[in-house]
């Protein structure tokens, strides 16, 4: 069955499974393009203007000219979520370097590609009410001095081979730990610690600035202390309370670490708290997606089919 939902690429909105680009983009052949996730609830979209702004700056830090300046992008992003007749969702606006040679110089790919996907996520399911189980990856997140973390670029095999092993190991999740063993995040999402009323994450210096992160921090004041700095391993499996954060799998509980029960073993006070704040505030605020859909964008504003 097709994916529900829509995409747009460059000019042309398309139904998800006739949605297409070249095998020769540099996006496919080499990881080569930048991305973001942004979610929509109740018809408005969380955050749009944060992940937009992450998006351009991780386009500017791989050289990668857009070929949509911001403004245009957004009404693209607004009008392809109206188009999806979607009122909850999930947006993966992309940059890839475009087709190019089979040779990785990111010149020979003269024209990059804009597309989003507007469709569907659910991650978690139940566990988001029993809590999560996880490893702690061999493999460590990719350093700072070899890729800027950053950079939300389309290449996510450190994260993926992570994700794998704790699928291999029967687990929902990898948590992996920076060069100096230092808890970087989880496969696609920033992790926090509760001990008593603090709340505790590690700095960005190893991980994607989270902007689930920065929305929970913000909703800790005035309600917890939060203390953002590195920890190891023996501090996280001694925490009241864990529990990640990402704009897929929102706020989500971890109740046992490569076998270590965490805190009581089921989802703790502050998590549930935080997480149901979350939730509260992603559904009553945002950009609000426009109710006519069938607007003009870029160069054309039809579904293949209808043109
Ligand atoms: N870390 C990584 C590696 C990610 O890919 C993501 C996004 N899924 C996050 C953290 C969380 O970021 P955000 O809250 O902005 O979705």
């Amino acid at each position: 069955m097709a994916p529900a939902g829509i995409v747009y690429i460059d000019g042309v909105f398309y139904p998800p499974d006739q949605a297409k680009i070249s095998v020769f983009d540099h996006g496919l052949l080499y990881g080569d393009g930048v991305f973001e996730g942004i979610r929509f609830y109740n018809r408005r979209v969380f955050k749009l203007d944060r992940h937009l702004e992450r998006m351009y700056h991780s386009a500017r830090l791989i050289g990668l000219e857009p070929p949509v300046a911001p403004d245009e992008f957004r009404r693209i992003i607004l009008q392809t979520t109206a188009r999806s007749g979607l009122s909850d969702g999930y947006l993966r606006p992309l940059f890839t370097r475009g087709p190019g040679d089979l040779g990785l110089d990111p010149r020979k790919a003269k024209r990059s590609s804009v597309v989003v996907i507007c469709s569907t996520i659910s991650l978690y399911g139940a566990k988001h009410e029993t809590g999560l189980t996880a490893i702690v990856s061999t493999y460590r997140r990719t350093p700072p001095v070899s890729l800027n973390p950053n950079i939300k670029s389309l290449n996510y095999l450190n994260n993926i081979l992570a994700k794998s092993e704790a699928n291999a190991r029967g687990a929902d999740e990898a948590i992996l730990l920076d060069l100096e063993g230092n808890v970087a995040e989880a496969s696609a999402d920033n992790i926090f610690v509760v001990k008593g009323r603090v709340v505790y994450t590690p700095p960005t210096t190893h991980t994607l600035v989270g902007i689930t992160r920065e929305t929970l921090l913000e909703l800790c004041q005035g309600h917890y202390e939060t203390r953002v700095e590195p920890f190891g391993l023996p501090f996280l499996l001694g925490a009241d309370e864990v529990f990640i954060t990402g704009t897929g799998g929102e706020v989500a509980p971890v109740v046992e670490v490569d076998g270590h029960r965490i805190g009581t073993g089921r989802p703790g006070p502050v998590t549930r708290d935080l997480k149901e704040r979350y939730l509260h505030l992603v559904r009553s605020t945002g950009t609000p997606i426009p109710a006519n859909g069938t607007g003009e964008v870029g160069r054309a504003g039809a579904l293949p089919s209808e043109a």
